[in-house]
């Protein structure tokens, strides 16, 4: 079957001004210039800087995930170079000895050709990490168009072993139905707010609404889940989900914290200094503008950091 492509799924406005710039840090020769923009959101274009940057990580107490950059691939080939890609990320955590799974994303392992192949290159990284300490591997959520695709991939993989969860994005009209479902299959799902440019039809646009989503949703998974991951900076998130694990004597051995690579680093460590667990999303690879573009404009600090970067080159 073949998934929609996703007409909404980039990251916030597309206004032109904003596509133009999108298209611009896409080009290889930008790229190649302007890593050094990238570099706090990105721990390297290799699979061995990826594995210096979770092993500093796991010295200061903090697991990882590690996402091979790329998304929306449109043929069979490319589909398979990120799969095979996989294979050498999972060989490199077993040598390396370095506490991570894996991220993946389903368009980047061939959604958007066919759903099928989806699941075929998903069920050959779900076999190589089963050889890892630790085998699970976790689907990330990319836009709506392909929710109900990334949703349907991920219950067939489940079927055949329970190391594959999903991710559930709170902005979305639809999330309180599909933690529901989740919680009935015994899954363990990573709950975020939702990076993506979705229509007001389908997603919470106002941020206190989308907390407050976020936190009916977390509870739900906290209380009746299997090991959640509460993925989010937001100081306030954190501090309720804090106090309602406290209050209903959920144990902190049975959630986790999860951050992204280079955002609120004090904030990490704050709160493994607390006896949180804390994994971290680790983004590597060459393909890295897609990432890029959502983390500077979702924040506006971001972009001012990435500029501040250009200006004291
Ligand atoms: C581990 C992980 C995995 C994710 N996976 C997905 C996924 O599969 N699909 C998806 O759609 N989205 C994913 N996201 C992104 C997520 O949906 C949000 O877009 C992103 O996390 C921003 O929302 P927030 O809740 O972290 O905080 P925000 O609402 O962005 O910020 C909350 C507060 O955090 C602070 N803050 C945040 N960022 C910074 C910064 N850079 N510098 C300083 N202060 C900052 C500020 O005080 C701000 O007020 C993931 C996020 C994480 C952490």
């Amino acid at each position: 079957m073949r998934a929609r492509m996703p007409r909404g799924g980039r990251a916030r406005s597309r206004s032109r001004p904003v596509v133009a710039v999108l298209d611009v840090i896409q080009t290889p020769a930008f790229q190649q210039r302007f890593f050094f923009l990238a570099k706090r959101f990105i721990a390297g274009e290799t699979a061995a800087a990826a594995m210096d940057a979770v092993a500093a990580l796991n010295a200061q107490g903090m697991t990882a995930t590690l996402d091979f950059l790329g998304e929306d691939v449109t043929s069979r080939t490319e589909a398979e170079r990120t799969r095979d890609a996989y294979f050498e990320l999972l060989a490199a955590i077993r040598a390396r000895n370095v506490e991570s799974n894996v991220s993946v994303k389903l368009t980047a392992m061939g959604l958007l050709v066919d759903e099928e192949l989806a699941l075929r290159n998903l069920r050959a990284v779900v076999d190589a990490a089963a050889r890892n300490g630790d085998p699970f591997v976790r689907i990330d959520m990319e836009g709506s168009a392909v929710t109900d695709a990334t949703l349907r991939v991920f219950e067939r993989a489940y079927a055949e072993t329970q190391h594959v969860g999903p991710v559930l994005q709170a902005y979305l009209k639809r999330t309180p139905a599909d933690v529901e479902r989740m919680l009935a299959l015994g899954a363990r799902v990573r709950l975020c707010k939702g990076a993506y440019s979705e229509p007001p039809s389908l997603a919470y646009k106002d941020m206190p609404t989308i907390r407050r989503q976020f936190m009916r949703s977390a509870e739900a998974l906290l209380e009746r889940g299997n090991y959640p991951g509460i993925a989010t900076h937001d100081p306030r998130i954190i501090s309720a989900v804090q106090t309602f694990a406290r209050e209903r004597e959920i144990g902190r051995d049975r959630f986790e914290f999860q951050m992204l690579y280079g955002v609120r680093p004090e904030l990490q460590r704050k709160l493994v200094a607390d006896g949180y667990r804390l994994r971290i999303y680790v983004p590597y690879g060459t393909h890295w503008a897609g990432y890029f573009y959502r983390r500077i404009t979702e924040r506006p600090e971001n972009a001012l950091f990435a500029l501040r970067s250009m200006l004291s080159r």
